[in-house]
């Protein structure tokens, strides 16, 4: 049937072709999970063109791409992409983590990657399906989980820098295995105001390829000097922005028994976490502390390092849910945080209350059945 002048594919179309039992492939065990090295014996793969609108999706056996060498990606970068996870819970029902926060970013980067946008509600049918046909992939470990990219490229085989007539929306998915074998070791990070990822009126906000490839080589700065990742800065005041894939969360002790978690607001500077967005949610549930979304300088962070009001730093991420801060390397000062040496650190509450949810645990709305 015609699909012109659709807006969005539709789940209900979706077409299977299964691979044949050679061509499946042998899966890795748990202590081989190395992040995004195997994938699936699945993908998910729906065309579009200006003329035509969207296609059916299709799940076919994973194989490679062929693009024209010309073909907008390849030039200028026209790609976006999600970060997300199924879980197996602890009943062997595998779920999604808010998955609908995922497409709402992804429709909010293809707006403004002039590449098309489409219904989440009808990917998310698809991806169910996908992780269905490939549920043995996902991984019976505790703490492990099946990691899901969707992608969109803009594969209009012409040269002219111009928005794409042709794009290809693709999901694949690979397991991962957990993500603190060796327990929660806090990370040293590289703080150099030289170096910037993102500003004002620019695409922080944006999970776009382009936001990433330029902060590889930043990257290996940190590790060269025996740091393991960068936090960014921004402006004259040295306002914390973010980590390369994790927002950054801040405890501090105010005095009076009075606690306050902060973290940037989205000022356009900063990718809006799901994670983030999922313990603000329940830091302002629980009512424990203040909860601010607001600017804080590295000076702030000094002082209060200084006058032992520094509890907690630690990033929010699809990747570790929490991951704890033990120093910031900044300048030639290193700021050394706490953020372990704590009877209940926060972090690890958050850990606990989203890894339950996420693992099945407990039953929360954020949980979605396949
Ligand atoms: N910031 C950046 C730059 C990221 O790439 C990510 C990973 N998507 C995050 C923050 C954390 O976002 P989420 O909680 O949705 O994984």
């Amino acid at each position: 049937r015609s699909i012109s002048s659709q807006s969005s594919f539709k789940a209900a179309d979706l077409q299977i072709e299964f691979c044949t039992p050679d061509q499946l492939k042998k899966k890795p065990s748990v202590s081989d999970l190395v992040f995004g090295k195997h994938f699936t014996d699945h993908m998910l793969e729906i065309h579009w063109d200006a003329t035509s609108g969207w296609g059916q999706p299709r799940i076919t056996p994973f194989h490679d791409l062929r693009m024209h060498p010309a073909a907008k990606v390849l030039h200028y970068s026209v790609e976006l992409f999600e970060g997300m996870k199924a879980f197996r819970g602890i009943d062997d029902e595998i779920r999604l983590f808010r998955p609908d926060k995922n497409m709402e970013r992804m429709n909010r980067t293809a707006a403004r990657s002039s590449l098309p946008t489409f219904e989440g509600t009808e990917l998310i049918e698809v991806l169910k399906k996908l992780v269905s046909i490939d549920q043995e992939w996902v991984p019976h470990a505790e703490s492990s989980s099946l990691y899901l990219r969707p992608t969109l490229i803009g594969t209009e085989p012409t040269l002219g820098v111009q928005q794409p007539k042709e794009a290809l929306l693709f999901i694949i998915m690979s397991p991962v295995g957990p993500y603190f074998s060796s327990g929660f070791k806090p990370v040293s990070l590289l703080a150099d105001p030289q170096f910037v990822r993102a500003w004002p009126g620019g695409c922080g906000m944006m999970k776009m390829g382009s936001n990433y490839g330029p902060t590889l080589a930043i990257q290996k700065v940190a590790e060269n000097k025996g740091l393991q990742q960068v936090l960014w800065l921004f402006g004259p005041d040295h306002r914390i922005t973010e980590v390369g894939a994790m927002n950054l969360m801040v405890f501090l002790d105010k005095g009076n028994g009075e606690k306050e978690l902060v973290t940037p607001p989205l000022d356009g500077l900063i990718l809006p976490g799901v994670t983030r967005d999922s313990l603000l949610g329940l830091a302002r549930e629980w009512n424990e502390f203040t909860v601010s979304e607001r600017d804080i300088t590295m000076a702030e962070i000094i002082s209060a390092e200084q006058q032992g009001k520094l509890l907690e730093i630690f990033g929010a991420g699809t990747a570790a849910v929490v991951t704890p801060v033990g120093e910031i390397h900044y300048g030639d000062k290193i700021i050394k945080i706490p953020t372990m040496d704590h009877e209940k650190p926060l972090n690890q509450k958050f850990f606990k209350t989203i890894t339950d949810i996420q693992y099945g645990r407990v039953q929360h709305s954020w949980s979605i059945p396949i």
